[in-house]
């Protein structure tokens, strides 16, 4: 059987209790195949990890831990729409162009407790909710999580 090698080329500990290898200078388990999901061995001289059942190199995502989610925000239903009449303002007033506007109302959906998402129309500034594929005019709970989207005043610098 060959040597699984942790990626500081020590060699990797079968534990019989996990069906796993084990470093026991790092105190990790190796990643894991993305195939066979079976721990996944350090060759030094390729600088990669070499998955030893399916005979094939893998690249293992970099961290073992779940990527970070986005933070869940949450906001008053009062409060959204109080954001959403300032760029709407904006807009009207002139100081937002068009596409920027409806892109930023784009962004500014919204879900509810039972998952159901929600938004502002750009153009009737009214709620609509995402019901059967799709948009329907209704009344949001109280609180709703996701993001309100900011825009500075500032000018985007355009790539010339
Ligand atoms: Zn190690
Ligand atoms: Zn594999």
């Amino acid at each position: 059987m060959a040597e699984n090698i942790c990626s500081c080329e020590e060699k990797l500990t079968w534990v019989n209790e996990y069906n796993r290898h084990y470093c026991h200078r790092c105190q990790k388990y190796p990643p894991t195949c993305s195939e066979c999901k079976r721990d996944l061995s350090w060759i030094r001289e390729y600088n990669r990890y070499f998955c030893t059942s399916c005979r094939r190199y893998d690249e293992p995502t970099k961290s073992t831990k779940k990527p970070k989610e986005d933070k869940i925000e949450s906001h008053d239903r009062g409060k959204i729409e109080k954001e959403f009449n300032k760029l709407r303002e904006r807009h009207q007033k002139g100081s937002l162009d068009k596409d920027t506007y409806e892109d930023v109302v784009k962004k500014m959906k919204f879900k509810d407790e039972f998952s159901r998402f929600w938004t502002i129309g750009a153009n009737t500034g009214r709620w609509y909710c995402y019901d059967n594929g799709k948009w329907i005019e209704s009344s949001p709970p109280q609180t709703l999580e996701g993001k309100i989207v900011k825009i500075s005043r500032k000018r985007k610098k355009k790539a010339s």
